[in-house]
């Protein structure tokens, strides 16, 4: 560290300096965040000292904090859900498994835990498996991208504490058979955990309906998170439980706090992200999200009819604004995307091909820049060409 302090001057410029070495969103087409709601930013910045993690100090905050569960349980059919502003997904995710290994009988002491998720669950169930010391059964998918739903039941055993779908997986954007997994669950008496930490603000503004929720009797926790399509300020995740029984599992106690006992996994909390959350939604509304939803999809329509116009097909018909393109060497394209065009694309794993999402800060205009330096960089590879080489590859 510094001997001294420096003028805010030299501070102001070192942040600049930074800030321009970090990418603008208008040259990715690769992250699942965005730029927040400027109300987000707002509420954020009145917010800044606030700390949850003793919500008896902050008692406005923690108001609106209780506010914000009450509206994401009514979006969600549960009006009278129980649950915290985390992190994010991949806090709601460790916790919501380990409010299931907590409730679990340990009937056979001894052998090792296990929890059924679909093969397509976010890395951060690699993170869960590591933390909680349980093993992450992985289910297979059907042609579609969807977990299996026998290869899930064959998973299953008497040392499993629940089972996990995903609505909106962060890959391909699809979504698992929900209904069918919830019945699973009740057949098997166990909790059933949905991450919707990218969908949960995307599901339910479509046209299309889409069945992911607490209105499934099997559901008993959801993870959402608006600090992706919630347009609200990093770090903004929520995570529901259907009953109090599953949270209170989690219970900490807090001797030297205004509030005895807690049960997030942070201890000091953004209560500025609790605002800006409340903030956001309030502002929006249903009628605001579905607006931005319904950009967000005309988008997606919009990059999937001139990717056809160059032969380039997605791996499977886009469900929400996750598109995945069927182009040769997918991670070489990307590599030279980012090199000579500076786009930031990413891309998936299995099968493998070049992954875009499809968010608010992007415009028609931009996917038109990008597919024209997509065009030039697919090179000679003309029209149907592009399928059959991407096809021959994933043999
Ligand atoms: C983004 C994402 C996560 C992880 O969320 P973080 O906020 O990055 O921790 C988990 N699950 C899904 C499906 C996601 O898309």
């Amino acid at each position: 560290m510094n001997e001294t302090g420096l003028s805010e001057e030299e501070i102001l410029s070192l942040l600049n300096d930074a800030k321009t070495k970090d990418f603008s969103y208008d040259r990715v087409l690769s992250s699942m965040c965005t730029a927040p709601h400027r109300i987000a930013v707002k509420a954020h910045m009145q917010f800044i000292e606030s700390n949850m993690g003793d919500f008896g100090l902050f008692r406005g905050t923690h108001e609106m904090e209780k506010e914000v569960i009450r509206m994401t349980g009514n979006m969600l059919h549960c009006p009278f859900t129980e649950g915290y502003l985390t992190t994010g997904g991949t806090e709601s995710n460790i916790q919501a498994v380990r409010s299931m290994r907590n409730l679990h009988e340990r009937k056979h002491s001894g052998s090792r835990l296990n929890v059924v998720v679909p093969i397509s669950a976010h890395f951060s169930f690699d993170k869960v498996s590591d933390i909680l010391d349980i093993d992450v059964r992985k289910a297979p998918l059907d042609s579609d991208l969807k977990v299996s739903i026998e290869a899930m039941r064959s998973l299953i055993d008497e040392n499993t504490v629940g089972l996990v779908a995903v609505a909106g997986s962060t890959e391909f954007g699809q979504v698992d058979p929900i209904r069918k997994i919830s019945e699973l669950a009740l057949e098997k008496v166990l909790p059933l955990h949905i991450d919707a930490a990218f969908g949960g603000f995307v599901l339910p503004f479509l046209e299309q309906e889409h069945v992911f929720d607490f209105s499934l009797p099997g559901v008993t926790s959801i993870a959402i998170d608006p600090h992706k399509m919630g347009l609200s300020t990093i770090p903004s995740g929520i995570l529901l439980f259907r009953e109090f029984k599953h949270l209170r599992c989690l219970k900490a106690h807090t001797p030297y706090l205004t509030v005895d006992s807690q049960y997030t996994m942070t201890g000091t909390r953004s209560g500025a992200a609790v605002a800006a959350t409340f903030a956001v939604m309030k502002f929006l509304g249903k009628e605001g999200y579905t607006e931005t939803v319904s950009k967000c999809m005309e988008m997606t329509r919009y990059l999937l009819r001139k990717a056809a116009e160059i032969g380039v097909e997605p791996v499977i018909d886009p469900v929400i604004n996750v598109v995945a393109l069927k182009v040769p060497e997918p991670a070489v394209m990307r590599a030279t995307l980012s090199r000579e065009y500076n786009w930031h694309v990413s891309i998936t794993q299995d099968p493998k091909a070049l992954r875009l999402v499809i968010m608010p800060h992007m415009s028609c205009e931009m996917i038109d820049m990008f597919m024209a330096d997509l065009t030039k960089v697919l090179g000679p590879v003309s029209s149907s060409k592009s399928e059959q080489k991407w096809e021959n590859e994933q043999k």
